[in-house]
């Protein structure tokens, strides 16, 4: 090789998502004939409803096959206003919805527009890996939101206003969260966005993709219900959890009057639209039957409980009951293993694909992220297999 590229400085601050390498890593140890099983991915193991797939199907058929406006057709953005008014009594202008491909989209958005040398974004540690990589990546400086195991994970209202300097632009805000299964109660919501009127240099943007992954009756409170702070909020959701559509890339943003123009020339500029067809499949999810949204968070559940209790039957694991999403976060501390030490174990030792809490930030240290999006045929065997892993290796 002769050649001598060089690429923008910029690249070097890029980081990455590890959920994608350890799936890489346990699909070559799985090709190699290892037995493996997987709690380490982010996305429901159940298919897509059938009728959002007949949307789709539909849709090619009747040759919804070219561009769409950037910012996504208006009845799927009618669509995300009607569910949004259902599930929350809020009124949301279609003007103001922005159609992107996924969740992560909006976020890359969101930072872009605000992030450059000089400027701070504050971000949940132990939060979403993007949000660091994509702040370094603007230029920005971030700064982490430490969340706390004995708040069972939720953000700290207190903490975080207590971070805001001149130069914060922006603070993400995420709940239920990952990679702890966190929930922030309304009342810590009540006090940030109070305690955020002192600063109204600030944009906020909550990510609220899990809102529909709530347990023990636990209602989701929305950031877009504080009519105080809508003029600098922007709202992240998507399909990809709540309807098992992570491969479809399908996800909106409700901006600001001002900013959904800014999010629309980003749409132009890099992904045109959202493919044609995967529109139509999200009316039909939003308007359809919601029956296999309740029987998957029905199985989320049964899992959760028993992860809960499995995970603290094991040496030297504690975990807080998750409340949200479906990730559990076990504390590991007491096993005396690094969490990253751990994760590599459990994968080449006993065929166990769990995350380390580190590559959630360096408040994740002594933790491990488990998904529950599983069997839970398969998460007791892997239980199982963590236990006789520790069993041998805790002293
Ligand atoms: N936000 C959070 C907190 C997530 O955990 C994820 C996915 O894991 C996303 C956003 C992105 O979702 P999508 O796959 O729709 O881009």
């Amino acid at each position: 090789m002769t050649a001598k590229l060089q690429l923008a400085q910029s690249m070097k601050r890029l980081g990455t998502e590890s959920a994608f390498e350890v799936l890489a890593r346990a699909q070559a140890l799985a090709a190699q004939g290892k037995s493996i099983i997987s709690l380490s991915i982010g996305q429901p193991d159940f298919p897509t409803p059938a009728h959002i797939v007949e949307a789709a199907v539909k849709a090619l058929r009747d040759g919804h096959h070219g561009y769409t406006p950037a910012n996504g057709i208006l009845p799927l953005r009618q669509a995300v206003v009607k569910n949004l008014a259902k599930r929350f009594s809020v009124e949301v202008d279609p003007d103001n919805v922005v159609a992107v491909p996924g969740g992560k989209v909006t976020m890359f958005y969101a930072i872009l527009m605000f992030g450059e040398p000089g400027a701070e974004i504050l971000y949940p540690d132990p939060g979403f890996p993007i949000y660091r990589s994509v702040i370094e990546y603007s230029g920005a400086t971030p700064v982490p939101v430490p969340l706390r195991e004995d708040e069972g994970f939720a953000f700290s209202a207190d903490t975080a206003l207590s971070l805001i300097t001149p130069r914060t632009r922006i603070i993400i805000v995420n709940t239920p969260a990952n990679p702890t299964g966190g929930v922030t109660p309304k009342k810590e919501l009540d006090r940030l966005v109070a305690g955020l009127e002192k600063h109204p240099h600030v944009a906020i943007m909550s990510d609220e993709i899990y809102s529909e992954m709530l347990y023990d009756g636990r209602e989701h409170t929305t950031l877009l219900s504080y009519p105080e702070i809508r003029d600098r909020l922007i709202l992240l959701d998507g399909w990809s959890k709540t309807y098992a559509m992570t491969g479809w890339r399908l996800g909106y943003g409700v901006w600001p009057a001002g900013l959904a123009e800014h999010a629309t020339r980003l749409a132009i500029n890099s992904n045109s639209c959202v493919n044609a067809a995967t529109q139509w499949a999200g009316i039909a999810a939003l308007e359809g039957p919601q029956d296999a949204v309740a029987m998957m968070m029905k199985a989320f559940d049964e899992r959760r409980r028993y992860v809960h209790q499995a995970l603290n039957g094991l040496p030297g694991v504690s975990c807080v009951n998750p409340a949200g999403a479906f990730y559990a976060f076990p504390n590991i501390s007491k096993t005396g293993i690094k969490s990253k030490a751990l994760e590599t174990a459990l994968l080449d030792e006993v065929g166990v694909a769990t995350i380390s809490g580190t590559s959630f930030g360096v408040h994740g240290e002594g933790y491990l992220r488990i998904s529950y999006a599983n069997s839970l045929e398969n998460i007791r065997a892997a239980i199982e297999r963590i236990g006789g892993y520790l069993e041998k290796h805790v002293k």
